[in-house]
């Protein structure tokens, strides 16, 4: 549970907005704002857990579908759902493609 500090109101990963703050070495941040004010809650790590609460994938890590099946998310990501779950589909899809990028780059 996230509580902002400047209006109180509280929220959790999936309703606060999420905002992806890249840095020079080609990695990010996450930050939680909240979804009323805006006001800067926490930092999130970077693993941090988001569940679909519907669907087929009811329950499942969003960042293990972005692995198993990245066009449900793509999918998903147009239909009618809430901002905030665009959001950390986004951010999930992201991931996934920068660790392709990143093993593309291991030599065997
Ligand atoms: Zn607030």
């Amino acid at each position: 549970m996230l509580i902002c500090k400047n209006c109180g109101l509280e929220q959790d990963e999936l309703t606060a907005k999420i905002e992806k703050h890249f840095l020079a070495n080609g990695g990010y941040h996450l930050k939680a704002l909240c979804s009323d004010c805006g006001a800067f809650i926490k930092n999130m790590p970077h693993s941090l857990p988001q569940i679909l609460h519907f669907g087929k994938y009811k329950g499942k890590p969003i960042a293990v579908i972005a692995k198993e099946n990245p066009a449900y998310l793509r999918w998903l990501y147009n239909q009618d759902i809430k901002e905030t779950l665009k959001n950390s589909i986004k951010i999930e899809l992201g991931r996934h493609e920068f660790d392709d990028a990143q093993q593309g780059l291991k030599i065997s």
